[in-house]
């Protein structure tokens, strides 16, 4: 079995790809599966996108990889982008989620002992996810994950997500920063309300922490704005991207205020692949879809479309119990039975993700097509008429 041969890390489906085109991913014999997993919230612009493909091998062409110790335009023009979209100053960048987040919490630790020798704390959210590595498994509040790999990270507290008395309890003098993830993801696609991030906004200005939003997931469009804190008036010192970024290139960033990064020197962090040429083309080319071919503009319209279809399946299937979410990262809560629908949809040569809570996460590329969603919800259909 060629199961034999990996870390079993994974749990895999019994499906091999070979090829992908837009929404379309077609297996050894040709058959076409609806892609709405889209590398879990990664291609952006579904499968081989001619803009992508392109600049992969134009930039592959001219300069792959520098190291850090030399200037290249790419990572300069992307960086630029980026600080001037999110409104913030300065950039670092890496090559995933949680190496993202591996970043803002050293920039926090160091944010906060400059103040006061323990202001070192790191308040977290119940059910978040901020990823694998020692550093972000330790601020993901899923026992779950962190159970087998104790100890982890020493001063970081766990409160509870849009409970905001919850995170008045544990607020004082020694919290450095506040995470969350402005939609929770892989614990359900759960919005942070609105009372609750203006409210942790307010507590990190009065205690000099920083606020710190992981949108490695619901960023990039995925919500249908750029970042999805942009639906609030609210701002970030820091914020984590990653998966959509370079649309299935590895690629993430943090992006910083400069009060966060004052006390940052040369030396106390790096990446020897973060800002190379070919990853930042790729981040580059992925804004210039969303922004300037607006791309990031249809997909209120396509969320719109595709949740009120749900949500009339949901008057005729009574196993929904919600669904849920913004722009393209939609959650279809069922009362029972949803990995069970997934394997049913796989069947029907549709391909969905799971999260907890029973919670069916639907995530098409932000190219896809109405009459693609229109197909994804007969598929759907087809599985619930037979439960
Ligand atoms: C996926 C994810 C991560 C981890 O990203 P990797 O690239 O897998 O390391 C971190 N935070 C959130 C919110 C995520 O969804």
């Amino acid at each position: 079995m060629k199961n034999n041969y990996f870390i079993p890390f994974y749990s895999k489906y019994d499906l091999t790809f070979h090829s992908g085109k837009g929404s379309w991913l077609y297996d050894d014999n040709g058959n076409p599966y609806l892609d709405f997993i889209s590398g879990i919230a990664v291609n952006t612009l579904g499968h081989c996108h001619p803009a992508l493909v392109e600049t992969i091998q134009k930039q592959s062409n001219t300069l792959i990889n520098i190291s850090n110790y030399f200037w290249n335009d790419t990572v300069l023009n992307l960086a630029k982008r980026l600080r001037d979209l999110s409104n913030l100053d300065q950039v670092f960048f890496c090559n995933s989620g949680t190496e993202a987040n591996e970043a803002v919490i050293k920039i926090a630790r160091k944010y906060g002992t400059q103040i006061a020798p323990n202001k070192n704390k790191i308040l977290y959210m119940k059910n978040s996810f901020h990823g694998r590595t020692m550093g972000s498994l330790s601020i993901t509040g899923q026992e779950k994950y962190q159970k087998n790999f104790r100890p982890l990270l020493e001063n970081v507290q766990e409160v509870i997500f849009n409970d905001l008395a919850s995170v008045r309890e544990q607020m004082n003098d020694s919290v450095a920063a506040i995470i969350l993830e402005p939609i929770q993801g892989e614990s359900g696609v759960i919005p942070a309300t609105e009372s609750f991030i203006k409210g942790i906004q307010q507590l990190c200005n009065q205690y000099h922490a920083l606020l710190i939003f992981d949108e490695v997931q619901c960023g990039m469009g995925r919500s249908g704005k750029l970042f999805a804190h942009q639906y609030f008036d609210v701002k970030p010192d820091l914020l984590s991207i990653a998966k959509g970024l370079g649309g299935g290139f590895p690629i993430g960033a943090v992006i910083a205020s400069k009060r966060a990064v004052n006390c940052i020197e040369a030396g106390d962090h790096g990446s020897t692949f973060g800002g190379n040429p070919l990853a930042c083309a790729c981040g580059l080319t992925i804004l210039e879809q969303l922004i300037n071919k607006d791309l990031l503009s249809d997909v209120p319209a396509k969320s719109t479309y595709f949740i009120t279809k749900l949500k009339r399946l949901q008057e005729t299937y009574p196993m929904i119990e919600e669904v849920r979410g913004k722009g393209l990262l939609i959650g279809m809560q069922m009362k029972h039975s949803s990995k069970e629908i997934i394997r049913k949809c796989m069947e029907q040569k549709l391909l969905l993700a799971g999260s907890s809570n029973e919670t069916i996460r639907i995530l098409p590329p932000l190219t896809v097509s109405e009459e693609e969603i229109d197909l994804a919800i007969d598929r759907i259909e087809t599985v619930l008429t037979k439960f």
